[in-house]
């Protein structure tokens, strides 16, 4: 049986690809399903993208590769794809889009776009041997028990990186990618909670509070959770796609507060008011209980000199923490580098030395951040790979 385009992943990146790619397109995937890490995203609602995605917002051994597509499929064009499809959505947070209802309404979207331009999708498909041929590929398919041949004259690699197993994530592309010759990228979990293997944060799990989390490479304004395990809320997320084992994370716990000024005005008026009974004003009680015999918090607010609050105020301006690890791929959102940017065209996602093979979405050594950035990413790609496709 023989498809001009089989896409192997039937997620975002591959659904989207389809529905660019032309006529003769197959996308199959081993799983049951179209579209799960699509369907369970943004607590069942998916982000589906961010109204201030740019390049800016990606990591990648070459920060310059995701701009090409970036700009040729944008936010914009794919909030007209929704708009059109008439699902309705807001935004949440820092241009963070969300469905109003459910993120099923997408995968049906991009199921109908399939379908618009006659893809076929096939689902509990397995490839067990993939092969260059003259005109394209060979590929070894397993259906249903079943097995066949197919062969294709491109071959598009959308099956996502190694994130969340459990979902049948497997680092297949990266395979495929070096038994054709591509360079891959070390990859490591991101957008991922971080842990300390003490567990010291036990009594406080479930607090929140909004912080700057930072290190040498980034800084976050988010929310950051306390967790059994550790420390987690979108600034942990974000930060740890730039962190690295064994290094330390740096963080404000006052971020938008003159508490110095706040703790001198309040010694003014209310000096006999406990330090620690002001702070849980400005801080959650649990934590400023956590934090006391760190920070050395006792005695009256008119017992503390300007130096006392002032060096207060520092440590919980700077608070430096030094996780364990993460929470892995087990929980991951997403998997940080991948197959090498460098073998890739940028314009059309095709490896420059392999004519015909395509690379998108994921499994690409482009990561966003957390925020809709990653699906944008999918559809960019994706969108890029199918238009080369269909022009031939
Ligand atoms: P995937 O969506 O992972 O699709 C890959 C497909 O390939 C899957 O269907 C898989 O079954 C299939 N496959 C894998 N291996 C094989 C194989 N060997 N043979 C055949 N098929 C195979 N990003 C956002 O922008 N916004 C969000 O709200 C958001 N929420 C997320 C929540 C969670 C819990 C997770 C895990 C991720 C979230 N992400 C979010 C990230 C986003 O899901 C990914 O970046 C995106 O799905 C990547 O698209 P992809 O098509 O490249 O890969």
């Amino acid at each position: 049986m023989h498809f001009e385009t089989i896409i192997i992943g039937a997620g975002a990146a591959g659904m989207m690809c389809a529905a660019h790619a032309g006529r003769s397109v197959l996308v199959l995937d081993h799983a049951k399903a179209p579209g799960e890490k699509i369907r369970i995203s943004g607590g069942g609602r998916c982000n589906f993208t961010n109204m201030w995605a740019e390049p800016a917002n990606y990591l990648s051994a070459n920060p310059h590769f995701c701009k090409s597509a970036l700009a040729r499929y944008t936010q914009w064009d794919f909030i007209e794809l929704v708009n059109r499809h008439g699902i309705a959505w807001h935004e949440k947070t820092l241009g963070q889009l969300f469905c109003d209802g459910s993120a099923k309404q997408i995968v049906a979207m991009l199921l109908a776009e399939m379908d618009r331009v006659g893809a076929q999708l096939w689902l509990n498909s397995s490839v067990a041997e993939l092969r260059k041929t003259d005109g394209g590929y060979s590929l070894d398919v397993n259906r249903d028990g079943g097995h066949r041949t197919l062969t294709c004259r491109n071959l598009v690699l959308a099956s996502g990186g190694k994130s969340i197993p459990k979902m049948g994530a497997t680092g297949f592309a990266y395979d495929v990618a070096r038994q054709f010759g591509l360079n891959v990228t070390e990859t490591r979990p991101g957008l991922v909670p971080f842990t300390f293997s003490d567990a010291r944060f036990k009594p406080l799990s479930g607090t929140a509070l909004p912080v700057r989390l930072s290190n040498a490479l980034a800084s976050f304004d988010e929310a950051m959770l306390f967790t059994h395990r550790g420390l987690s809320g979108p600034a942990v997320l974000q930060l740890s796609s730039y962190w690295h084992a064994g290094e330390a994370i740096r963080v404000n716990l006052i971020p938008e507060l003159d508490l110095f000024t706040a703790l001198r005005d309040q010694r003014q008026t209310s000096g006999r008011r406990d330090l620690s009974t002001e702070l849980a004003r400005h801080l959650p009680a649990r934590l400023v209980d956590f934090l006391a015999p760190e920070l050395a918090l006792k005695g009256r607010l008119a017992d503390q000199s300007d130096t006392a609050l002032q060096t207060l105020c520092d440590g919980l301006r700077d608070w430096h923490l030094t996780p364990s690890g993460s929470e892995g791929y087990r929980t991951a959102e997403v998997t940080l580098g991948g197959i090498d940017t460098d073998g890739l065209s940028s314009k059309t996602m095709q490896a420059k030395a392999v004519p015909g093979l395509f690379v998108i979405g994921e499994a690409v050594d482009v990561t966003g951040w957390l925020g809709g950035y990653n699906f944008q990413w999918a559809w960019s790609s994706a969108y890029a790979a199918g238009v080369a496709i269909a022009k031939g």
